[in-house]
Formats: structure tokens, sequence, C-alpha cells
């Protein structure tokens, strides 16, 4: 019977590791994710301020809320460059 019990509290404990793993795991995974979010949301070298990703005239671009800059990938800048010519 007590050998049961232990098996039993085993297997619980097992249980609670496994939840413990998953729950880390799911930390890891939203502390990635942040990480990620700060990557593309660049600060403006102005103001320190997150730049707002918007769309003008059809191209992507992350721009300053207070209207310091705004950027864009280099490809997407060539074509708009090629384009205004
Ligand atoms: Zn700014």
């Amino acid at each position: 019977m007590a050998d049961e019990k232990d098996r039993l509290g085993g297997k619980l404990h097992d249980v609670e590791a496994a939840r413990e793993n998953q729950w880390a795991r799911q930390r890891d995974e939203e502390l990635l994710e942040k990480m990620r979010l700060r990557l593309q949301h660049h600060a403006c070298p102005h103001c320190k301020q997150f730049l707002v990703a918007k769309t003008e005239n059809g191209v992507h671009l992350h721009a300053c809320p207070d209207g310091h800059g705004a950027w864009l990938d280099e490809p997407i800048l060539k074509t708009v460059l090629k384009e205004q010519k």
C-alpha cells in the first residue's frame, strides 16, 4: 500500500514537473516575443520614442510619432525612388 502511494506520489511529481516545464517554456516564448517586438519597434534616434508602423501610399514604413523621420527597408526605398523617376 505504501509502495502504491509512493508510485502515485511519483506520478504526481512528474505531472507537476511537466507542468512547470510547460510554464517555463511558455514564459520563454513570451520573453522571446517581447524581444522580437522590441527589435521590430526601433526607437527614433532623435526622441527615443518607438517608431510606429504604418503604410503610406502603399509603402510599409516605420515612422516617429512626432515626425522626426521614417524608416523603410532599403529595397523598398529603392523601388519607391525608381517609381518617382
Ligand atoms: Zn522622434
